[in-house]
């Protein structure tokens, strides 16, 4: 989807108006503001469960931005705005700390582990000290790497993979976990998973939404849940929204789900009461 924002934008910025240009740069102003003030970035939290345990078994956090004017934002408006001011690094460290912070008080809460996934922009990976951001992130809030998972797209192989895989390898040695994110919409050959640090593939959600129609989409999440599992990787399905969806990705054998059907992101302040629904949910899974 990057990649086709990316073909576009050429086109775009041809008819762009001065006032567009100027809407742009003053998102970018509001957006540097809103990283030195602190307050108006948050995070949501989506659950992921497992379908043989039918248990609950972690989070992956989405970012939000409360605009003191537009009102909240989804990523999808300003993480290509934050990648071309140059203030992603800024963003994803607030990011990985809100994480961290939010997911360490819920553990000392409830006395167990339920693992966060981040998800990390090409540029952030690409920067100078990234591991070191991360694993100095962990250590302020008292969390051992096996509570974080990073997201990354495909898209991190393609400028310089031998970096990605440096960074990311020396965080996985350490116990972080390496997800990839929107896996199959990307443009690395998969000759990268032999040679590439990955715990985790997470099946888009195109191939999710059409899933029960679309022959094609049930066999590529086929053929991708039989590779990972020879690979030895996890399967995340996204975009899972109904029941008859989560049966048929149950019977082709997917590790975990995550979608609206199985909760919505929601603020870190209300995982406490979802953890005393889990049980329904579970006996949802277990029934699918
Ligand atoms: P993603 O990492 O693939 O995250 C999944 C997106 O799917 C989220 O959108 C989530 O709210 C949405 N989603 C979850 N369940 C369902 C469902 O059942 N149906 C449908 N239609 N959608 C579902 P969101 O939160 O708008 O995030 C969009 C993208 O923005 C993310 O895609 C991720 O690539 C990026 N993003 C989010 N947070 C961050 C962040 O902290 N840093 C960076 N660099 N990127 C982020
Ligand atoms: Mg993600
Ligand atoms: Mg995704
Ligand atoms: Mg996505």
């Amino acid at each position: 989807a990057k990649r086709a924002r990316a073909d576009t934008y050429v086109w775009f910025s041809q008819t762009q108006t001065d006032e567009d240009d100027g809407d742009k740069l003053q998102l970018e102003n509001d957006l540097r503001e809103a990283l030195a003030a602190g307050d108006q970035l948050f995070l949501r939290f989506q659950p992921q469960f497992r379908l043989s345990t039918a248990s609950l078994i972690g989070f992956e956090a989405l970012v939000r931005w409360q605009h003191p004017t537009h009102g909240e934002l989804s990523p999808i408006d300003f993480i290509d705005l934050a990648e071309d001011a140059g203030l992603i690094i800024a963003l994803g460290d607030a990011v990985a700390h809100l994480a961290c912070r939010e997911i360490a008080a819920l553990r000392a809460d409830i006395g167990f582990d339920l693992p966060v996934g981040v998800n990390i922009s090409p540029r952030e990976l690409a920067a100078e000290r990234f591991a070191d951001r991360i694993l100095g992130c962990l250590k302020q809030h008292g969390l051992p790497a096996s509570m974080l998972t990073l997201e990354v797209t495909e898209n991190v192989l393609i400028d310089s993979p031998a970096l990605a895989a440096e960074t990311l390898g020396r965080l996985r040695r350490l116990g972080v976990r390496i997800a990839i994110d929107d896996f199959g919409t990307g443009y690395a050959s998969l000759s990268y998973l032999n040679r590439f640090p990955v715990d985790v593939l997470k099946i888009d959600k195109q191939f999710v939404r059409d899933i029960l129609r679309d022959r094609n989409d049930c066999a590529i999440v086929n053929a991708i849940i039989g590779m990972a599992h020879n690979l030895e990787l996890e399967v995340v399905a996204e975009g899972v929204e109904n029941a008859e969806q989560m049966s048929l990705l149950k019977s082709l054998g997917c590790d975990t789900l995550q979608g609206y059907l199985l909760g919505r992101p929601m603020p870190g302040s209300d995982i406490a009461a979802f953890l005393r629904k889990t049980e329904r949910i579970s006996a949802q899974i277990e029934a699918a």
